[in-house]
């Protein structure tokens, strides 16, 4: 089993993502309504398959971080909605890390989660039990530092990455939204996980996917 994700695989990552958005869109706007306004779906699979064409082009051999530089990009160019710009600055900064290397080493992810995680707070200032994506992004976070610091190999390390940020995106069901439009929507969002935080543990488990593809 590889113990880096090389530039192709990364590629892998970002289309397994992209498949898993597309397969859920209908669910995770489902999700939206519930507990915000009803466009997250759309607003994702539109800004995915757009990178998607955008990858087709683009020399995503340049390095790791390319698909991402791309898909960051495209986020922050043309996406709606408050998440858009998040995810926008979060795959940004998995592109800065991976940029001119030849693939992402464990350290290297947890660093880019790392930052991507203290981005999207500076961005949005949710804390963990805010009911936002932050709640899946902190606890796969914490998964890959403690996984570095451990010398775990990489595929047991995504393994409780994706399996963290799952848990975290289910444990939002059960949370009040305090940021963003879930928060006008107060108790008719229990019972539904928050669709940001389903979509982060969506794109952890493609990354652990890309791992054995
Ligand atoms: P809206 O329609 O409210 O503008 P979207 O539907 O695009 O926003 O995105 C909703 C998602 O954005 C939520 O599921 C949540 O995960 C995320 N989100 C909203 N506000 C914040 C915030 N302040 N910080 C982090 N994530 C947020
Ligand atoms: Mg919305």
């Amino acid at each position: 089993m590889a113990d880096h994700l090389s530039t192709a695989r990364v590629q892998r990552w970002v289309h397994g993502f992209t498949d898993a958005v597309e397969e859920r869109g209908e669910y995770l706007t489902d999700l939206d309504r519930r507990s915000g306004d009803g466009d997250f779906g759309t607003n994702m699979t539109t800004a995915l398959r757009r990178a998607r064409r955008a990858l087709a082009e683009a020399d995503t051999r340049a390095g790791a971080g390319s698909a991402f530089q791309v898909l960051g990009e495209t986020f922050l160019g043309h996406s709606g909605g408050t998440s858009g710009p998040l995810f926008g600055m979060w795959f940004r900064d998995f592109g800065k890390v991976g940029a001119g290397s030849g693939a992402f080493s464990l350290p290297m992810l947890a660093e880019a989660s790392a930052n991507g995680w203290a981005t999207v707070t500076r961005l949005g200032s949710a804390r963990v039990g805010d009911r936002t994506m932050v709640d899946a992004i902190a606890p796969a976070s914490r998964a890959l530092d403690e996984a570095a610091e451990a010398g775990s190999p990489l595929a047991e390390a995504l393994e409780a990455a994706a399996a963290a940020a799952h848990e975290g995106a289910e444990g939002t069901s059960g949370l009040l939204g305090r940021r963003g439009r879930t928060s006008y929507v107060g108790e008719a969002a229990l019972g539904s996980p928050d669709p940001g935080a389903v979509t982060i543990a969506l794109f952890y488990r493609a990354a652990r996917e890309a791992l054995d593809a």
